[in-house]
């Protein structure tokens, strides 16, 4: 019989009130793995309910800062602990290799050790007056009832990213992770009350974004939304949070610039390309999905980019020899697909994939695709494709280059690869990303924040800033 997985509410698992389960499969393989409650309105409410409480109870609100930080911490050695069950079930359920999901969860700790440091450092300050007799002094509250809305492509380290920021800071949670990930999030929910978590600070409701998800944004008793996915999904987030005037913390796509200039090192740019690309079979929102090179090198890292994508070792992700896995959902790889159809139709040529691999499984695999004869205004440069996709342009001159990166809606990441330090410097002060790599591509770490300009979001992630996020300021006066 198929497993069941139920939502964990108030320090317990809960079944679903509407009796409703949805199958969740494995990608490379089509098996079914499991079944998870298929969340609506009622169980949101009941989630929100055990967060309000758990908000409020002294156990929770009245624990110091410093043993906050202490349950992070023992949070942190358990998902340690776990590490290795926890990558097969997310490559299980998404299809990402899983050496890379292992090296993902070997870092996972490093998030909750480092809010764990931050939770007794949370400080106002004095203000100075105009009178000895008036004290003015600051408070960093928490907010309340958190909610968290994370997508399928690193489920565990998109949920931690926020768990932990806002545990620190004294908030509680709920947290809807993604429909095609519900497990492992469930499973770090149950750690979180064998580290010590009184129940109902750490919540999950599973199911759908449109039964379980939407309740969960237009709650009433939500101090704050954190999402990270689509800008679609953004969009209507933020404008339901808008209206009831409640802080939201958006992570959304990007279209992101890779530029090779023709002084770098044409042999790392190349490495630097593939992985931008290719790693996660171009599901992260940081994928460097426009590629420009100057002409000067153009034919020469176009050469070294295809060659090295028709070597990629696609297959099964559970083994060690594979350096593909599948896209994570039929939806993907028919998005991905009918993208490359439509760039043939708008003119680009596909230089190698396109098209589905050989390969020994059933599921939703797809061969690393460059495009060339692309430009910057069709739709396959503009729109997130989510998959491995790369579209290659020549360019001449760096004041090109730039306003050809700038001019897309997005504004998540960058990579740039020049011996120049001058131009390296020039070009991160004036390219409109959030994150800019110089000579290296995808380097994240839980003490660096980030935040994505125009549509890639609003708000910070990771770093102190992301805490005080998760928190109020309240000025206090007092006539002495
Ligand atoms: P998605 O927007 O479809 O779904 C994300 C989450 O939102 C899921 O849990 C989903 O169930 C839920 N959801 C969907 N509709 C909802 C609604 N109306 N109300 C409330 N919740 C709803 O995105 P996805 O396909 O899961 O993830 C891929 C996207 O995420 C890509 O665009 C990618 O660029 C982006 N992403 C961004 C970052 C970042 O840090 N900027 C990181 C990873 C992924």
């Amino acid at each position: 019989m198929t497993e069941r997985y139920e939502h964990y509410i108030n320090g317990r698992p809960a079944a679903p009130i509407g009796g409703a389960y949805f199958e969740s499969t494995n990608p490379a393989t089509l098996e079914v793995l499991y079944e998870a409650a298929r969340g609506t309105r009622d169980d949101v409410d009941a989630a929100v309910a055990a967060a309000g409480e758990a908000f409020e109870n002294p156990l929770w609100r009245d624990l110091s800062p410093t043993k906050r930080g202490h349950l992070l911490r023992r949070l942190a050695e358990l998902v340690g602990e776990h590490a290795e069950e926890l990558a097969v079930m997310e490559t299980q359920d998404n299809g990402k290799l899983l050496r890379e999901m292992r090296g993902q969860l070997a870092t996972l700790p490093e998030y909750l050790y480092y809010y764990a440091g931050l939770a007794d450092k949370i400080q106002g300050s004095q203000i100075p007056t105009s009178s000895v007799q008036i004290l003015n002094y600051t408070q960093r509250e928490p907010l309340g009832v958190v909610g968290a809305i994370t997508p399928w492509n690193s489920p565990l380290t998109l949920t931690t990213s926020k768990l932990a920021p806002a545990l620190a800071a004294g908030n509680t949670l709920v947290i809807k992770p993604s429909e095609y990930t519900s497990r492992t999030i469930l499973r770090v929910a149950e750690l979180a009350s064998e580290a010590g978590f009184p129940d109902g600070v750490v919540n999950v409701v599973t199911g759908y974004g449109a039964e379980a998800g939407a309740p969960l944004v237009d709650h009433p008793r939500l101090a704050k939304i954190s999402f990270t996915g689509s800008t679609a999904t953004g969009a209507s987030i933020a404008s339901s949070a808008a209206a009831r005037f409640i802080g939201c913390t958006l992570e959304l796509g990007g279209k992101s610039p890779n530029i090779v200039f023709e002084d770098a090192n044409v042999d790392n740019a190349a490495m630097g390309v593939i992985a931008g690309i290719f790693a996660a079979a171009g599901q992260t929102c940081i994928a460097g999905s426009r590629v420009f090179a100057h002409r000067s090198v153009y034919d020469e890292l176009l050469e070294k980019v295809a060659n090295r994508a028709r070597g990629i070792v696609i297959g099964d992700p559970m083994l060690e020899a594979t350096e593909l896995g599948p896209l994570a959902f039929d939806a993907q790889r028919q998005k991905v697909d009918s993208y490359v159809e439509l760039g043939v139709s708008e003119g680009a040529t596909v230089l190698t994939g396109g098209r589905r691999p050989d390969v020994d499984l059933p599921g939703y695999f797809y061969a690393p695709t460059v495009l060339t004869d692309v430009n910057n205004q069709m739709r396959v440069t503009r729109e997130e494709i989510f998959g491995p996709v790369a579209a290659v342009m020549p360019f001449e001159t760096e004041d090109e280059v730039l306003s050809l990166a700038n001019d897309t809606q997005y504004g998540l990441a960058a990579g740039v690869w020049t011996q120049n330090l001058a131009r390296a410097h020039r070009m991160a002060r004036r390219l409109e990303a959030g994150t800019v790599w110089v000579n290296t591509y995808r380097a994240m770490s839980p003490m660096s924040p980030r935040q994505g300009f125009k549509s890639s979001g609003v708000g910070i992630e990771h770093g102190i800033e992301s805490m005080y996020e998760y928190t109020r300021l309240k000025s206090v006066w007092i006539n002495t």
